[in-house]
């Protein structure tokens, strides 16, 4: 009885550990597949980018990185699906508009530029993520986003002729 008592115990524990590595597995999974590849910044629900290049999932966190990403890679593309800024839904990448340069950086953090009280001038540093790339299910929308904010309108394959693909 004892013995019953000992084994069932060591399998309890055996079971608490493995459940535990399984918790963390997933944890690490998920904290993976949530941060972009080319700037380990978190990939937002709003600017997301999406495709399958040469077979791979390929998840990063703003069309911006994503022409980064096809600039230095290379490769055949499949299924390029960016997130309409407004509704959060993914969107076929040639069906949206982009607003290119504007004043809003949703993946850049608020301290790039540093204030002071002195106002000295301050130059802003790289950012990998600049200038920023938005994406639009609506024209009308990126019209009105770039109005208010700067930046220039432009297509899927505009971009794409910018970082010399296709
Ligand atoms: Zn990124």
């Amino acid at each position: 009885m004892r013995k019953a008592l000992s084994t069932l115990a060591a399998l309890a524990v055996l079971a608490a550990v493995l459940l535990g590595a399984y918790r963390l597995y997933g944890w690490a999974r998920e904290r993976e597949a949530s941060q972009c590849p080319l700037c380990h910044r978190p990939v937002h629900g709003h600017t997301a980018f999406s495709a399958v290049l040469d077979g791979r999932e390929v998840r990063v966190c703003c069309p911006r990185c994503w022409l980064t990403f096809l600039r230095v890679a290379g490769g055949t593309v499949q299924r390029p699906m960016a997130t309409d800024y407004t509704t959060g839904k993914p969107v076929p990448a040639e069906e949206c508009v982009y607003v290119e340069g504007s004043d809003d950086c949703p993946c850049c953090s608020a301290n790039i530029l540093v204030g002071t009280s002195d106002k000295v001038p301050a130059a802003q540093c790289f950012d990998r993520c600049l200038p920023s790339v938005i994406a639009f299910a609506q024209r009308d929308q990126a019209v009105a986003f770039s109005r208010r904010h700067g930046g220039a309108v432009v297509s899927y394959q505009t971009l794409l002729n910018e970082v010399g693909n296709r």
